[in-house]
């Protein structure tokens, strides 16, 4: 479940999983569909 995150900039919304912030819900929502924590490669 997407995560709303209130900034100074405008609400983010947060991967549960990984902690990642997208400013799109659907960018987010799409991303936590296919988030793997076991292998967060794109946080190197
Ligand atoms: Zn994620």
């Amino acid at each position: 479940m997407v995560t709303a995150t209130q900034r100074e900039e405008g609400t983010w919304y947060e991967c549960e999983k990984c902690g990642l912030l997208f400013d799109d819900r659907e960018d987010a929502a799409q991303h936590e569909e296919n988030c793997d924590t076991d292998s967060p490669s794109y946080l190197q």
